[in-house]
């Protein structure tokens, strides 16, 4: 039996995956009003049984609203319900997470709703209570000792090689991991966190960002200030707005990673303005999950993974006090044909390797790569806002004598 002191725990994992999930464990149980500590991990009173409830309605209402989005069918005009094409909906369409798979049959079977419910209720119960971790097996993820093991599938773990034997590769030799229920739970639930992504259609592929901070307390604090600047909208969480000349306003989203990352720190200045707290909710390191689609729809997807180390940070705010690098200039350039017979898919391809060229280019404080966006490529050339371009060159490479 436990004592009155008994208090759950649950230890970070120093990954970005699961360090992220157990934050977004901890903002939710914030959420809910329930005290938690922050210390290398989080720490909090067991949960009573509408504590549990209220959670598992909360992970309900974040699936439907965080998953899917509305959009309007272009051949009939009617409004229909699409799942975000970063998910994994692998295997026929069913999430393979215990989670969802129960939380979909229920969707499916409403008769059975109630029954469902309780048990997912007793489920995450039991997780969040650490119950039925004596077993004889062991976690692949975390080592611990578990009565239960689930199989890994990108659900859980996005950059996890597919359980498919063909498409392991000659380099992998274990085709399937097993993970306990407490990783499988967090590992399930990070696809509903709140992180930058942001999805260039035409090529299905997706771009999410993930703090990298080692310390747990810090991501938390970081999150929280991410929270108020992430937005939702079916291609993007970050947005930027656009007025044209005729007070015509028009948002901009960006379609790679560094034009995302770049967008995202400006939406921040903004923010940090106002809160006056610029060193403390900068952060330099971050995950890029590239998630790269299929047509069929059921299909695995292709996740690939790196990590973006930005050279002195703190030379933003310099740029940033002259103008908004992506906002104010790299959404606005584009590729422009020298002559007649470029193709719209070439210009559009173009411009799209551009802008990625110079938002790499800033992000990386690399002019090398930035400049490759002006090289004359398939007989079209580069047009950019000029007076945009004379404040940023000037801010970036001239003032306090860079150059
Ligand atoms: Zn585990």
């Amino acid at each position: 039996m436990q004592g009155d002191d008994w208090v759950i725990r649950i230890e970070q994992y120093h990954d970005w995956w699961f360090d992220n999930a157990v934050e977004f464990l901890g903002h939710l149980l914030e959420r809910l009003g329930v005290d938690v500590v922050w210390d290398g991990g989080i720490s909090f009173e067991p949960l009573n049984e509408d504590e549990v409830e209220r959670l598992v309605e909360e992970i309900e209402q974040l699936i439907v609203f965080k998953l899917k989005y509305q959009t309007k069918e272009k051949k009939t005009d009617r409004i229909i319900e699409k799942n975000r094409a970063y998910l994994p909906t692998m295997h026929r369409g069913k999430y393979v997470s215990f989670l969802a798979l129960k939380l979909n049959e229920k969707q499916k079977n409403s008769e059975r709703s109630i029954g469902v419910r309780k048990e997912i209720i007793d489920d995450i119960t039991d997780i969040l209570s650490q119950e039925n971790t004596n077993g004889t097996k062991i976690c692949d993820i975390c080592g611990h000792d578990a009565n239960e093991l689930f199989q890994v599938s990108q659900t859980t773990y996005p950059v996890v090689t597919g359980s498919l034997r063909s498409q392991c590769g000659v380099r992998k030799m274990e085709s399937e991991y097993h993970c306990c229920a407490l990783c499988a739970f967090l590992g399930s639930i990070e696809w509903l966190d709140d992180m930058p992504f942001a999805c260039d259609h035409a090529n299905l592929t997706h771009y999410l960002l993930f703090p990298k901070i080692e310390e747990l307390e810090e991501l938390h604090a970081f999150k929280n200030g991410l929270r108020g600047v992430l937005t939702t909208k079916p291609y993007s969480n970050v947005i930027s707005i656009f007025e044209s000349a005729q007070g015509e306003k028009k948002e901009i989203y960006a379609k790679d990673e560094y034009s995302l990352l770049l967008s995202l720190l400006e939406q921040m200045w903004y923010k940090i303005e106002e809160i006056e707290e610029y060193e403390s909710v900068l952060c330099d390191r971050w995950i890029r999950l590239k998630i790269k689609g299929m047509e069929a729809k059921y299909q695995t997807k292709y996740s690939y993974l790196e990590e973006i180390h930005i050279p002195q940070i703190e030379r933003f705010k310099k740029i940033f006090e002259e103008l908004l690098p992506y906002s104010d200039f790299v959404s606005h350039s584009f590729a422009s044909p020298l002559k007649e017979g470029a193709s719209k898919e070439i210009i559009q391809r173009l411009t799209k390797e551009d802008q990625y060229l110079m938002s790499k280019g800033i992000i990386m404080d690399d002019f090398k790569t930035f400049s490759k966006a002006f090289q004359i490529r398939q007989n079209c050339r580069l047009s950019t806002p000029k007076d945009a371009l004379d404040y940023l060159i000037y801010t970036w490479r001239c003032k306090d004598g860079t150059i």
